[in-house]
């Protein structure tokens, strides 16, 4: 894992400066990018068809880990985590003793909450979206509130007078619609804790930094919103402290959607110890306030890494590895990604075109990944599974395939995508979501028992790719209620 605190990248930039060389800037830090990033195993990066290993069995958990570094209490002795840290995984969260499904294992509250770096127009002081067109906005910022009083809520009241810095108005959205320029609130709200909540700002100047790397890769958003702040706002004069937040908002912070259904995003500073695995083993929750509560999704051992998934378990193979390798900075070996039937689903796979039964496995664990048949050898670039399964994804996302379907039509274009694919891939999943989706008004007893068939199979899928306590789990309808409506609500019977 790439992971350097607020000082130690303050050095390696020191070093870029005066090399003031791209090349330099590569080789000066490639020594911190690693494979494998949080979830290194113990068996270090691997390369090649060397690293490449067939077994199905579960990846061993990071047993190095635990044994290099003491476990130092992170909670009160109520909550059973514990902090690690290693060179590769940087610092992340442990069960310190074994735990049930379900048990609460940290929560907390955001040390600052904002907008989503693009949104529609939202109230920086209530956080409610305005629906005004004509936008009304504080007197003296510029930015859109919904009211004065808005203007004076302590939420606002201290970046205010900072915003204000903007009198040219280049910063504020000047229109009715998305705008990305909200990116910059929760820059200045983190900055604003050097003052407000220093045991935060502490706490914010440890994560892990990946300034370098963004640097490295020209990323404009970035670059423009610390310019802004810098040059415009000028709250605060060490540019490399602001890369540094910026960085940390980009990579640490969690969605939160308010009670009124409004998207904003908050950092946490504990949770943002929870380590990524395309399996995790937590799930969290929010309530009305913006608190996150983290519960564990199955059985764990002490020792054993809390880890979320930064994104969706449903996306396939490539576009996981692209988004932790993008966003960041580290490809994932997680037990799923470092097992390549992916937990013997063959959720990105195609079959092989010369075995019956047999799926192609990916080869190649660093650059451009090749699959390859294990039992024939026959080859495929992984380009070509990608068009194939984006050939197939375009009928479910533009075409009206399911569209005026009968119950049996949908059943035989359902039956194609397994005939193409495993009967647990990616292209299937997606195909019978939108199916499920298409039947909801169909009450006929056939839609009825697609979709209760359908439900099952999805259940047993999310079972082995989020097993346990988890919220794609919960959100699936118990088989009875694919027959008939549930029945009310205890306090709702008379
Ligand atoms: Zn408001
Ligand atoms: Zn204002
Ligand atoms: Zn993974
Ligand atoms: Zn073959």
């Amino acid at each position: 894992m790439f992971s350097m605190t607020f000082s130690e990248a303050r050095e390696a930039h020191a070093g870029l400066s005066v090399a003031g060389c791209g090349r330099h800037l590569i080789s000066c830090f490639r020594r911190y990018f690693s494979v494998g990033g949080r979830h290194r195993g113990p068996s270090g990066a691997m390369g090649g068809a060397e690293g490449h290993t067939r077994s199905r069995q579960m990846a061993p958990q990071p047993q190095a880990h635990r044994q290099k570094i003491p476990s130092q209490a992170l909670q009160a002795p109520d909550f059973p985590v514990a902090e690690q840290s290693s060179s590769d995984a940087g610092r992340f969260l442990v069960a310190q003793r074994p735990v049930s499904p379900g048990e609460l294992l940290v929560y907390e509250s955001p040390v600052a909450l904002g907008p989503r770096a693009s949104c529609y127009p939202v109230c920086l002081g209530c956080h409610e979206l305005i629906s005004d067109e004509a936008v009304p906005r504080c007197e003296r910022c510029w930015w859109p509130l919904c009211s004065q009083r808005c203007a004076s809520s302590l939420r606002h009241a201290a970046e205010c007078p900072v915003l204000a810095a903007d009198s040219q108005r280049i910063g504020q959205p000047q229109f009715f619609g998305y705008s990305s320029k909200y990116d910059v609130i929760l820059v200045v709200r983190c900055l604003l804790l050097r003052r407000t909540n220093p045991d935060a700002w502490r706490h914010l100047l440890e994560l892990a930094s990946h300034v370098p790397y963004r640097l490295l890769e020209d990323d404009d958003d970035h670059q423009t919103t610390v310019d802004y702040v810098t040059q415009v706002l000028k709250v605060e004069e060490d540019t490399q402290l602001v890369h540094h937040v910026r960085d940390a908002i980009t990579t640490n912070s969690f969605e939160w959607t308010s009670p009124s259904g409004v998207r904003l995003r908050g950092l946490y500073l504990q949770l943002s110890r929870l380590n990524h695995s395309c399996r995790p083993s937590v799930s969290v929750s929010s309530d009305g306030k913006g608190t996150m509560f983290v519960r564990a999704a199955r059985d764990l051992a002490g020792g054993d890494a809390l880890t979320v998934a930064y994104t969706s378990t449903l996306h396939p193979l490539w576009e996981r590895r692209a988004y932790t390798k993008q966003t960041h900075y580290f490809i994932c070996d997680c037990d799923r990604c470092s097992d390549p039937t992916e937990l013997g689903v063959h959720y990105s796979s195609l079959p092989c075109p010369e075995c019956r039964g047999q799926y192609l496995e990916p080869t190649t664990w660093l650059g451009d990944a090749t699959w390859e048949c294990p039992v024939c050898g026959r080859r495929q670039e992984e380009a070509a599974i990608r068009e194939e399964v984006d050939r197939w994804m375009s009928r479910f996302d533009y075409d009206d395939t399911f569209i005026k379907s009968t119950p049996t039509a949908v059943r035989g274009i359902l039956d194609g995508v397994q005939m193409a694919f495993h009967a647990h891939h990616y292209v299937w999943v997606m195909a019978a979501q939108v199916a499920i989706r298409t039947l909801a008004p169909d009450h006929s007893r056939k839609a009825m028992t697609l979709k209760r068939q359908l439900w099952q199979r999805l259940l047993h899928i999310y079972s082995i790719l989020e097993p346990g306590m988890t919220r794609r789990r919960g959100a699936v309808p118990l088989p009875p209620f694919a027959h008939s409506p549930p029945a009310a609500p205890a306090w709702r019977s008379h």
